[in-house]
This record gives structure tokens, sequence and C-alpha cells, in this order.
């Protein structure tokens, strides 16, 4: 194995074997972590935390800085390693992973002091108490991790909790192992110390070792793994966040302005091939504008240039993941079936040698097709016609997912209104998945589409245990509910419940 030391010490076969998915080429093989190699990672990390936590968050966050400017420095060796292994676009790694990354740097680096700072409260009832909370790091942080953003959501995610003081092990995708085993390599060329982020590669069982052996678990993927991980995490009690799947709704109302909407839909419906949990899974418009929507959607998606991300600049690169495309065929296919028309696109690529699907837009759809209801994951836009605010609201919400969507209209407050009816974690007025950038606030999904988020305040606090500490300030010799209990107590204590009765009959004169 090329990258970082951890795994040299255990016992390990080569078994993950990687295709370069816009090619068909081989990349290179993988160590599975078993038991013993997770256990010994983990017995690393612990040593590696108190010496971690004990640098302060100054300290943290300078650290880190460098290795931004690795990452920035190696960036053309990031992009091939993560393209090479997701067929994505070179300038699909910069914008959408690194410049994400990089940017969470800063952010994590600048707050997370403030965030994680003791929080004070004042007690509403025993004015002769003192109470604040602080913030302690989980000592040993596991990540797993998808294959669709494997820079970003391996190491992008371990960022936060390295500033909370935590030592992280990603557990990534079998699919796509070596954009966090690079990123660890770099990390630890710019000075991160030893055992402090660990990558162990493996399938799922390796994943299920993380979960025995880290204190708290980041799991992002997919609703059916998600299950299994709360399951596992449950059994153990251990803290747990899921950032699972989604099949997020596009409202476009009346008064939209469709020259930016149609431009977003294609965006949002396509990048990544379409492989984003926030991209634009299923879209509404309302009946006065549905054939002018569609129209400009249909002559934009036929501009999108699709191809190997060496073969000059493409937009939509190749699928990542071959079970994948299946999947968006037989979406397709069952649309087809019950009714719905391709007007552009439709079907996988047999002139090139990787996995390509044709940006695909599909109209006379509806709820009973699968590609309205299950998480397609690849590049279609299935578009129906609604009657109105209502008819979209609500099939919007008729949904087990509940992680992004979006509302188009050029009343603003129209948007905002819509918004808070949408079931979801996230909405986007007039903007596509551009909630991920604003790292204050929350990302995560309703439904079945998570528990927890990531970003805000919260974001960082997840990777620490919560401590609530109570002083006493006078230093009385006793409290009144301590004993000897007497009548002269008791009385007293009927009579302060009875005040917490209304009217003055219950306060004043209840036994
Ligand atoms: P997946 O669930 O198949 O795998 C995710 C990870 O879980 C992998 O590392 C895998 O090896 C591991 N794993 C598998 N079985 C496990 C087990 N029993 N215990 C522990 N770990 C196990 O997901 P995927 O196909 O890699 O990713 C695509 C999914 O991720 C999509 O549904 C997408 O919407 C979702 N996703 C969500 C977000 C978000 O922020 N909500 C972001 C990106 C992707």
């Amino acid at each position: 194995m090329a990258h970082g030391a951890p795994l040299s010490e255990a016992p390990i076969r080569p078994v993950i074997s990687v295709k370069n998915p816009a090619t068909g080429a081989p990349v290179a093989d993988y160590p599975v972590a078993d038991r013993e190699a997770v256990a010994a990672a983990a017995a690393r990390a612990r040593r590696a935390q108190p010496g971690w936590a004990a640098v302060g968050f100054a300290e943290r966050a300078r650290i880190l800085r460098q290795v931004r400017d690795k990452l920035v420095d190696e960036k053309d060796r990031i992009c091939a390693v993560v393209s090479g292994e997701t067929g994505k676009p070179h300038h699909d790694v910069i914008t959408n992973e690194l410049l994400f990354l990089c940017d969470a740097i800063g952010f994590w680096g600048k707050r997370a002091a403030r965030y994680l700072s003791d929080e004070r409260a004042r007690p509403h009832l025993l004015k002769n108490k003192r109470a604040y909370v602080s913030y302690h790091p989980y000592p040993v942080v596991g990540i797993i991790g998808p294959w669709n953003f494997p820079f970003n959501l391996t190491i992008g995610e371990a960022i936060p909790a390295l500033m909370a003081g935590c030592t992280v092990i990603i557990k990534p995708s079998e699919v796509t192992p070596g954009s966090a085993l690079l990123g660890a390599e770099l990390a630890a060329a710019a000075g991160l110390p030893s055992g402090v982020l660990q990558v162990v590669t493996g399938y799922g069982e390796t994943g299920q070792h993380v979960i025995d052996f880290a204190d708290m678990i980041c799991f992002t993927g997919s609703v059916a793994t998600g299950r299994k991980v709360a399951e596992r995490c449950g059994q153990l009690l251990k803290p747990v966040t899921l950032e699972l799947g989604g099949k997020d709704p596009m409202i476009v109302l009346r008064d939209a302005d469709l020259e930016r909407a149609s431009s977003a839909c294609v965006y949002g419906g396509l990048v990544n091939a379409g492989q984003v949990c926030i991209s634009v899974e299923r879209v509404y418009v309302e009946e006065p504008v549905y054939d002018a929507f569609v129209q400009k959607v249909v002559d934009k998606v036929r501009h999108v240039r699709q191809g190997p991300p060496g073969a000059g600049l493409v937009e939509v690169g190749a699928m990542t993941f071959p079970p994948q495309i299946d999947k968006v065929e037989r979406h397709v296919a069952d649309a087809m079936a019950h009714g719905a028309r391709v007007l552009v696109g439709g079907k996988r690529r047999t002139d090139l040698p990787g996995l390509y699907f044709e940006p695909t837009v599909l109209v006379d759809v509806n709820h009973d097709m699968d590609v309205m209801r299950d998480e397609t994951f690849g590049p279609v836009i299935p578009i129906m016609r609604v009657r109105d605010e209502e008819e979209a609201i609500h099939l919007a919400n008729d949904s087990r997912y509940g992680l992004d969507a979006s509302v188009w209209t050029k009343d603003l407050a129209r948007g905002a209104r819509v918004a808070r009816r949408v079931q979801s974690g996230a909405v986007c007025v007039n903007d596509v998945m551009v909630n991920f950038a604003v790292t204050e606030v929350p990302m995560g999904g309703w439904k079945e589409s998570g528990v927890g988020h990531r970003h805000g305040p919260g974001g960082i606090r997840k990777f620490c245990a919560q401590q609530t500490v109570v002083i006493d300030r006078f230093g009385t010799r006793s409290e009144i509910n301590w004993w000897p209990m007497t009548p002269r107590k008791v009385k007293l204590f009927r009579r302060v419940l009875n005040l917490f009765g209304s009217g003055w009959r219950r306060k004043l004169l209840g036994s």
C-alpha cells in the first residue's frame, strides 16, 4: 500500500481492486482491514488523542492551515486520484471537494474555540447555584464515508472533529479508497501528528469494526446502510449522526425567473453525474410556465458536454459505481413502462468504454414511478406538471426522504412561506444545493434522510460529550430538601407545589 503507515503492522490481504469508471482501467489494489487492524488503529488513536487535545485550538488550527497549504499545492495530484476512481471531471474535484474542504479548515479553525467554549446558564429557580456546560472531545471518532465525494466527505468531515481535539479513523467507501488515503498522507506530510488521522480501508465489515472501536460515529451513505449503522450503534449505545439519501424536490412557481431556474435545474440535476445527495431529483412546475420551463431545460441539457475527465472540458463525466448505473437504467425503464416520455438522453452510452449514462429529461412522470419516489442518484431530471402551489407542496412532501429542496419564485415572501411548508432539512429559495456552502447553518435530513447534522455550532459539538457543571455559590450548612425531613418542611413543599397550579384558589387554599 502506498499511503500512510497505519495498516502496515496488521495482518491484511489486498482484496479491494479499484477500476477507473471512466475508462475501465485498473487503478490500484487496497487492503481490507480486519478487526485486529482496526483495533490497532484505535489504540494508536487513543494514545495520540491526549496530546492532540492538549495543544489547544490555536495550534490545531495552525497545523490544519499547513494541511490546507499542502492540499492547495497538491491539487493536481488530488484531482488525478479522485477523478481516477470516481470518473468526475477535474474541475469538479476543485469546485465540489477541495474548495469546500479548504474553506472548512478556515471556518472551523476560526470558530471551534467559540463554539466549544463553556456555556453559562442562569438557573431560573435555584439562584444559589451557578451552572455551565462544557464540551469534551470524544477521543476517537469514526467517519464512514460514501463514494460520491470521496475526498470532502471523508477528510472534510474530519476537520471539525480534529479541531474539537478528537482523533479520527476514516473508513472510506470500498469504491473510492484512494482519495481519503491520499488526504491522510498529505495531512501527515504537512505536520499532522501521527495517529491523529488514520484511514482503514475495507468493506462494510471494516465499517462495523470501526463502530465497535470508536467512541462516536459520523456516517454518510445510503438509508439501507444507515439503518445497519444505527442498529449497531444502538446496541453499543454509541452516539451517531447519519447523513443519508435524498429525493430532493424543485418547485418552480408561475412567477419564477425561468432562465435562472432552468440553469439551476440542469446543474443541480446533472452535476457529478447526478450522484449528489442534494441533487435535483424531481421537479414540479406550475401549469402556466410548464412548457416554457421544460423547453429551456431540454435546450440546455442538449448543450451539456459529457465524456472522460481527460478529454477536453466536459461538464458531466462517468458515473462511479457499476450498480448505480444499473439502477438509473431501471428507473428510466420503469418510468417509460408507466407512460413517461424521454425528451433528451435516456440510455447508457455504448460509444465509450466507461460508465456513462446520457443526461436525461423525463416528462409525463407521476408518483407511481420509481424515478419520483426512490433516490435515482444519476443524471436524470424528471419534470412533472402541477396545477398550483398546493399540489406542488403536497407532492414534494409525498416522500420518505427530506434532505434538501428548492423553491423558485420572484416573490421572496412567497418563497419563504412555501419553504416553511416543505418537509426537508434544508430549502433553498431561488438556488440549488448552495446550503452546503453556508457552513454557519446546519445541514441534515428529516424523515429517512438522516439523524443529526453537519455544519453550524452543532456540527462540531456533536463530536463532544457534553458536561453540565453545577456549583453551589454560598456554602450553606444544608439545603432545605436534605434530611432530616420535618412536618414543617413537608407542609412548606406542599404549599410551594400549590403555587404551580393556576388560579388563586388552587395557589392559596390548596391543602
Ligand atoms: P453505502 O451506504 O453503500 O456505503 C457507505 C459506507 O458505508 C461505505 O464506506 C461502506 O463500505 C460502509 N458500509 C457498508 N455496510 C456497512 C455496515 N454494515 N456497517 C458500517 N459501514 C458499512 O453508500 P454509498 O453508495 O457509498 O453512498 C451513496 C449514498 O450516500 C446515497 O444514498 C447518497 O444520497 C448518500 N449521501 C448522503 C449525503 C448526505 O450528506 N446526506 C452525502 C453524500 C452521499
